[in-house]
C-alpha cells in the first residue's frame, strides 16, 4: 500500500510511526527544511522549546501512553517562590502569590525530545524541503504536485493520502469537486490553527537568579511587552532561562524588531530590579510569520483555544483513501500535544481498517 503523509510535525510524524509499527512504510512530505512543525528547539540538545512547552500528566492519557512508549521523562514546572504581577510600565512589579500550576509538566529535552525520537525511527521516510503544492484524486489514487529543493516540481502518486498539515494549509491543496469532500474543506478553511498569531521569547541567562531571590520567575503583566513569564530552566535549573509570550500585535513585532527586542529586556530588569543580571541571548520566534504553519487569516485571528471541530474533520473522503490528521482535527484536546498525538492513534487505526474494507 503506497501511503503519503503531508507535514512532519508532531501528528505526521506520530501516524508513520504508528503505520511502521503495522509494516507500512508511509513517506512524509515536509515543506520546511527540518520536521517538528509547531515544535521547535530554541537551544539544541537542551531542554527550552520555541513551541510548546507544557504538557499535563494528570489528564492526558495519550500523552502519557507515548512518552512511556518513547522512553521519556517529565519533571514539574518550576513554580516554587513568589510570582510578580506587573501593573505599570514605570514601576518594579509587585510579589503576589498567583494559583498554583501545580501538575503542568515538562518533558525532559523539551517538547522537540518527541520530535527527534519520532525521527530517528523514521530516518529514510521523511522528504524534507517537499512542499505539496496539490491533490487531486483520479482513478482511485491520489496525485501529488510537489515543490522539491533539488528536483524542481514533481509528481507522486499514492493510494492512500494523510493530510497533516494546520487545517488551512491543508484545505488549499486539495483539488476536488466532490460534494462531502467540498463541505469539509470549507469547515477546515475556517479552522484557525492554535498559537499560530503567537510570538515566543526565551532569555537565557547564567545562573537562574529569580530562584535565589525567591521567586517563582513567573510574571504576569499588564502592560507587556511580554504578558506572561514562565522559568524555562532545565530541571536542575541549568541551561538557566524565561520564556514568556508577547502581547504585542504581529504587525508591531514584525515593523520594529530591535525595539522589541529592547523593550523586553527593559521589562524583564524592571520586573525583576535593578540587580537582575542581563540575560545573554534573547530568541525569539515570531510563529505569526511562519509560512507553513500561519495563513493570512491565522495571524488576523482570534488566537482563542480550538473548538472541537465537526465529525466531518474526522471523516475518511474518497472511496476511504483520505484523511486530515493535523492535531486540530483531534475529538480530544484539539490543536494541544494531546490532540495530535490522538489524531494520529486514530487515523492509523482507521487508515488499517479502511485496508481490510
Ligand atoms: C508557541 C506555541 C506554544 C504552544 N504551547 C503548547 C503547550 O504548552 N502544550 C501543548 O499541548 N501544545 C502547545 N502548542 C500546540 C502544539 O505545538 C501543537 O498542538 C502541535 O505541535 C501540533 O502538531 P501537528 O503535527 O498537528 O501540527 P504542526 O506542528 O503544525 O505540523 C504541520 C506540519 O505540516 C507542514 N506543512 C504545512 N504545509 C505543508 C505542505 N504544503 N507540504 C508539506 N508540508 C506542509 C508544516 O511545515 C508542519 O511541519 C503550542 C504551539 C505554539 C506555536
Amino acid at each position: 500500500m503506497n501511503v503519503i503523509i503531508i507535514g512532519a510535525g508532531l501528528a505526521g510524524l506520530a501516524t508513520a510511526y504508528r503505520l511502521k509499527q503495522q509494516g507500512i512504510d508511509a513517506q512524509v512530505f515536509e515543506a520546511n527544511s527540518q520536521p517538528g512543525g509547531r515544535i521547535q528547539p530554541a537551544i539544541a540538545n537542551s531542554h527550552q522549546d520555541l513551541g510548546p512547552t507544557w504538557v499535563w500528566p494528570y489528564a492526558q492519557p495519550v500523552v502519557i501512553q507515548w512518552l512511556n512508549e518513547l522512553n521519556l521523562k517529565t519533571f514539574d514546572q518550576y513554580d516554587d517562590g513568589i510570582a510578580l504581577i506587573d501593573r505599570d510600565a514605570n514601576m518594579q512589579a509587585q510579589q503576589q502569590d498567583l494559583p498554583s500550576q501545580y501538575g503542568i509538566a515538562r518533558i525532559e529535552g523539551g517538547t522537540h525530545a518527541l520530535i527527534a525520537k519520532l525521527s530517528s525511527c523514521l530516518t529514510h521516510s521523511v522528504k524534507l524541503e517537499h512542499i505539496v503544492k496539490r491533490c487531486v484524486y483520479v482513478n482511485k489514487q491520489w496525485q501529488l504536485t510537489v515543490s522539491t529543493a533539488n528536483n524542481g516540481t514533481m509528481q507522486f502518486t499514492c493510494e492512500k493520502l494523510i493530510v497533516s498539515a494546520p487545517p488551512r494549509l491543508g484545505a488549499a491543496i486539495i483539488d476536488t469537486t466532490e460534494d462531502s469532500l467540498t463541505t469539509a474543506l470549507t469547515t477546515l478553511s475556517r479552522a484557525e490553527t492554535w498559537m499560530a498569531p503567537h510570538a515566543k521569547v526565551v532569555a537565557v541567562y547564567t545562573t537562574a537568579f529569580w530562584r535565589e531571590m525567591g521567586l517563582s520567575g513567573r510574571v504576569a503583566s499588564h502592560v507587556g511587552p511580554l504578558v506572561e513569564v514562565h522559568d524555562h530552566s532545565g530541571p536542575d535549573g541549568t541551561p538557566a532561562a524565561l520564556f514568556g509570550f508577547a502581547g504585542v500585535p504581529a504587525h508591531l513585532r514584525l515593523e520594529a524588531k530591535e525595539q522589541f527586542v529592547q523593550a523586553i529586556k527593559q521589562q524583564l530588569k524592571r520586573c525583576f530590579g535593578e540587580s537582575a543580571p542581563e540575560p545573554i541571548d534573547i530568541i525569539i520566534k515570531d510563529w505569526a510569520y511562519e509560512q507553513f504553519t500561519t495563513t493570512d487569516a491565522d495571524r488576523n485571528g482570534s488566537g482563542a483555544h480550538p473548538p472541537v471541530l465537526p465529525s466531518l474533520a474526522r471523516d475518511a473522503y474518497c472511496d476511504e483513501s483520505l484523511w486530515f490528521g493535523v492535531s486540530e482535527t483531534s475529538q480530544r484536546s484539539p490543536g494541544l500535544i494531546e490532540g495530535a498525538l490522538a489524531r494520529a492513534d486514530e487515523v492509523a487505526a482507521d487508515m488499517i481498517a479502511s485496508m481490510h474494507n
